[in-house]
Parts: structure tokens; sequence; C-alpha cells
């Protein structure tokens, strides 16, 4: 957590938040309306910033972003996505400043195929991840999916590995984050190319 995401205001998160959907949306990682993304403004009690639910990711403006709790649940008005209660789990449980959620092609092949977790091996993108690119094995987590946010966010807390800023939902989508959310959206795109890369091994 840096001291300038504090200071960001509700709308000042929303600008950044519209920013980085588009980006995400330019790759197609966020077809329809899919995928939410989040900010942490504040630790004590907590409180993120998480993009409203129901609209085009790449036409996120400023104003499409719900200020949530802890739980997930909205502070003061606005319709956060049922998601929003697992980037708040993921903010408390890691510590990250910033969530990414985008279902991409790559991480429900993956999931699917992978079960019991990816593993990437002597890999120089790993560095892209805070890990050394030879002489380490890394699991990217796997979980079964679920409707109920509890019962998912046991799963990740259970199946996180630390080494690792990221777990894949199989038949849904990939979990990402980092301390503010340009590293959040570095740590995705690193991922997401272990998991591209991945896809075309037979
Ligand atoms: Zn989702």
């Amino acid at each position: 957590m840096t001291a300038d995401l504090t200071t960001l205001d509700l709308e000042e998160a929303g600008a950044v938040l519209a920013a980085e959907s588009a980006r995400f949306a330019s790759f197609g990682w966020m077809r329809g309306t899919s995928g939410n993304l989040s900010v942490v403004l504040a630790r004590d009690p907590l409180r993120l910033a998480v993009t409203a639910s129901g609209h085009d990711k790449g036409e996120l403006t400023p104003a499409d972003v719900v200020l949530v709790d802890g739980n997930g649940a909205a502070v003061h008005e606005g319709k956060p996505s049922a998601e929003a209660e697992l980037h708040a789990r993921v903010a408390a449980l890691t510590g990250a400043g910033a969530v990414v959620h985008v279902h991409t092609v790559a991480s429900v092949a993956l999931g699917h195929r992978h079960p019991g977790g990816i593993v990437f091996k002597d890999i120089e993108m790993l560095k892209g991840v805070g890990q050394p690119a030879h002489d380490v094995e890394v699991t990217l987590p796997v979980i079964a999916n679920s409707q109920d946010m509890k019962v998912l966010g046991d799963r990740l807390e259970a199946a996180r590995e630390p080494r690792m800023p990221a777990v894949v939902v199989a038949g849904h989508g990939l979990y990402v984050w980092g301390d503010t959310p340009r590293q959040a959206r570095h740590h995705t795109e690193v991922v997401e190319w272990l998991l591209e890369l991945e896809l075309t091994r037979r």
C-alpha cells in the first residue's frame, strides 16, 4: 500500500479504474460486461472503489465506480458486482492495494486442464511476478468456482501461493493483485502471458 493511493478520492479512483478497464477490454479480457477492478482507498476500516456492475468495461466513466466495505457491500449508493466481496477478501488477505478480475479464454481453458494448479518453471517472464527465471517452480493455484463468494474466498485463502499474486477460478476466470493498480496490471499481463504460453503446449 503506497501513501499516494490513500489520497485518491472516489472519483479519482474511478478515473484510474476506467482507464485500466479500457486497456483490459481492448485486449478482449472483459467481454460483454464481464470482470471487475478495484483499488483500496482505506485500510481501517477497509474501503475499496470497485467498478460498477453491468457496464461495458470499455466505456466506463469516472462515475462508474462504487465504494464498498470489507464485505463488498456498497457504503453509500450504487450497485457493486457480487464479486466485490471477493475483491475485499483478497485485499484483506494479501495486503494488496488493487485487484483485477478478468474472464480470459486461457485461464478458463487451463483451469479445466489443470484443476490441481498450473506449474511454471524456467521461464524468463516469471521475473514479472518477482520470481527468479530459473531453478524455481511456481504453481498458479486453481480453485473450483462457486456462486457463494464466502465459499470462493475460503477456497482462495486455502489454495493461495504467496509467491504468485494470482488465482485461477475454474470455468470462470482469473483474479490477480498488486500493491497499486499499475502493479496489478503488470501482474495480470504477465500471468495471462504465462497462461497463453501454457495453452500452446500439447
Ligand atoms: Zn467473474
